[in-house]
């Protein structure tokens, strides 16, 4: 097989790992060596259905011993086969990189013979391309679950990044979808990783010569949709996952159906909103201070129609309206249409002056739908009365929302609107008793909102 061909079949192959950011490295240039992580990364490209994947995001091989269910290089699939031996990958990455194609390496595999022969040819690639090459440019490498804990301590000295698959969140599901996986094979070498990341950073604390061990951590990927877990369920693994083992980043991948196995939903389409979702919740985790258990109980999945901060405060309506020229910033953070950089803006600018509707606008909150759910110098600018049911419908994404025509006419009449509609008017004249009941609920409750 010539090596188009291979490329062709391991690249295809490998789109389905989306575990391929190259962010938070910061391995520069060396002398008279090739490559360098912190310019760039990786560079990446972008499947039809979204999917982002890199020029050189490469499976060493696609033969595989296991029979993974979800999975589309499982030995019982009917799919072309191809294996790259070490060198040719060497060479292919260097002339990539030399030809200004890649920035780096994603390289994953299937499991061929057992997973420790698996993880030694893929050292040897990693390693030739460090040592040998003296490449110095961003290289990701997957680890091979059940791989012995001196071959995962290998990777993490060549590779920037390393992950471990976990795949399904649910370990009840690994027996019937992936009989030849266990969980404690995937959190163990995670364990072995997180306390290696910890030890190595002492070392360098202590000497500037130590070397440097997967400076840019550790990921895990899940995927979405090919059991019943729950998105409450997802994200308290999540949160597991980046307090107890620190990862850097969880993914999530919306399940493709690669297979007719009774075991797996029929889908027509992968649920990508779903996935979306789950993202955005992340986010919140990650950066907002939100746990899982605030946003979700373990039996419940994210609204797909609304964000999932929107989600927690339009359930939280008691906390609503905040005063925003008063609130803190840890709560400014969990008003809807309110991100990081434009609380961090908040902050300043009031400090000089009060801030009004339209300085906020400048600044660049998304006011469509944080005006629901703040005041502004004691002003509500919001237009459903506080009413959670109608603030919904206004903001949601729903696609199936009748858009009037740009022609068609409006009849203002109150007679002419649906009780919904007239409720919310009529609901307008309550304003000003239900912010008086939101200042006492805040006194209530003493907090700084
Ligand atoms: S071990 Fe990896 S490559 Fe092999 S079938 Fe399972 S998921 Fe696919």
């Amino acid at each position: 097989m010539d090596i188009l061909d291979k490329i062709r079949i391991l690249s295809d192959s490998a789109k389905y790992d989306v575990s391929c950011s190259s962010s938070g490295s910061s391995r520069g240039s060396i002398k008279g060596g090739v490559g360098n992580a912190a310019a760039a990364g990786i560079c990446h490209s972008f499947t039809a259905d979204g999917r982002c994947i890199s020029l050189l995001k490469i499976l060493m091989t696609n033969f595989c011993i296991y029979d993974c269910a979800y999975c589309q290089n499982r030995i019982s699939s009917d799919v072309e086969r191809a294996a790259f031996a070490p060198e040719e990958l060497i060479t292919l990455t260097m002339s990539f990189y030399r030809r200004n194609y890649i920035e780096g390496l994603f390289l994953s595999s299937g499991v061929i013979v057992s997973p420790d022969h698996t993880m030694e040819l893929m050292i040897r690639i990693i390693k030739t391309l460090r040592q040998r090459e003296r490449f110095n440019g961003y290289i990701h490498v997957k680890v091979i679950p059940g791989a012995s804990s001196h071959l995962v301590h290998e990777a993490g000295l060549y590779a920037d990044r390393v992950s471990v698959n976990i795949e399904l969140p649910e370990e009840t599901n690994y027996k019937a979808l992936t009989p030849e996986k266990n969980r404690l094979a995937i959190l163990k070498p995670m364990k072995q990783i997180a306390d290696n990341i910890m030890e190595n950073k002492e070392e360098k604390r202590i000497s500037r010569f130590a070397e440097d061990f997967v400076p840019a951590g550790q990921s895990t990927q899940l995927i979405i949709g090919a059991t019943p877990t729950t998105d409450g369920k997802i994200l308290s693994l999540s949160q597991n996952l980046y307090t107890g083992y620190h990862l850097k980043r969880v993914y999530y991948s919306a399940y493709i159906p690669v297979s007719t196995n009774k075991l797996l939903p029929q889908l027509t389409a992968p649920p990508l909103l779903r996935e979306h979702r789950i993202y955005q919740a992340d986010w919140l985790l990650r950066f907002y201070k939100f746990t899982a258990g605030e946003l979700l109980r373990e039996h419940e999945n994210l609204d797909v129609n609304v964000d999932p901060k929107t989600q927690w405060a339009l359930s939280h309506m008691e906390l609503f309206p905040m005063e925003v020229n008063k609130v803190s910033y840890e709560m400014l953070l969990r008003i809807p249409g309110i991100g990081l950089t434009s609380a961090k803006r908040i902050i300043r600018a009031r400090k000089l002056a009060s801030l009004t509707y339209e300085g906020l606008k400048k600044m660049g909150i998304v006011l469509t739908r944080a005006k629901h759910f703040i005041l502004i110098n004691g002003k509500y600018h919001g237009n459903f009365a506080m009413r959670p049911e109608f603030i919904y419908e206004a903001i949601s994404e729903k696609k199936d929302q009748i858009q009037l025509s740009l022609f068609e006419e409006i009849d203002h009449s109150l007679s002419s609107l649906n009780a919904s509609s007239r409720d919310i008017i009529l609901d307008r004249q309550n304003l000003s008793q239900i912010l008086a009941d939101q200042t006492i609920i805040r006194k209530s409750l003493g907090g700084d909102f």
